[in-house]
């Protein structure tokens, strides 16, 4: 069993990350699991650049193999808003309700195609002996005028999928992964880790 640490604490996350990653010979460990207390500061400006700084910082601080994901929604209406800053759209404490508040808020004079929006997802691997990889995933949908659903976390409540007739929050975690920015980004993660896995 290979220890890997997630860097992230964000509970959504690591339910979804240890769905993905349950048939693997690994044991995925939390920033919680090691006792890291600090805040990561994400100051890049694309998903690739912070969930290698996130990556970096816990796999200099520990040398354990390291994931990380960095992650958002970006509509093209709002000039690609919330972007990176989607955890934090509406305000450094915002809590995801905040959030989806000024999204409304912001799309209320957005109809149709103005809606559309694209959740990202990069994620990052490092390892020791030079173990370094970025892979990204993206899923499209329509942002709705309402919520709707009660699973999931962040923006999936606003989230639809035309083609599924669902929000991300209306998915079951499986169904949500199938299809997901994050899922899609985790298969490459997982064919990459397979490949360093036979490396060691
Ligand atoms: P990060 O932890 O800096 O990557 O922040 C990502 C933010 O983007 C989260 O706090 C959510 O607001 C949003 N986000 C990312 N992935 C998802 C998702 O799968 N569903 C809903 N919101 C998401």
């Amino acid at each position: 069993m290979l220890d890997i640490v997630l860097a992230s604490n964000n509970q959504g996350k690591v339910r979804e990350f240890e769905k993905l990653l349950a048939h693997l010979p690994l044991r995925l460990l939390t920033l919680k699991d090691i006792g890291y207390t600090q805040e990561i500061v994400e100051d890049g400006s694309t998903f690739a650049e912070n969930a290698l700084i996130k990556a970096e910082t816990i796999f200099k601080h520990t040398g354990l193999w390291t994931i990380a994901d960095d992650s958002g929604l970006e509509v093209p209406y709002l000039g690609g808003q919330p972007g990176v800053h989607s955890a934090r759209y509406a305000g450094d404490n915002a809590t995801d309700q905040d959030n989806n508040a000024k999204l409304l808020l912001d799309l209320a004079a957005a109809q149709g195609e103005e809606r559309r929006g694209v959740f990202v997802s990069e994620i990052a691997i490092l390892g020791p002996g030079k173990i370094r990889g970025v892979y990204r995933g993206e899923c499209r949908g329509l942002i709705l005028n309402e919520p709707r659903g009660s699973r999931g976390f962040g923006y999936d409540p606003l989230f639809y999928l035309p083609e599924f007739k669902k929000t991300y929050a209306e998915m079951t975690q499986e169904e949500k992964n199938e299809i997901s920015h994050r899922g899609k980004a985790m298969l490459k993660t997982q064919k990459a880790l397979q490949e360093f896995l036979k490396k060691i």
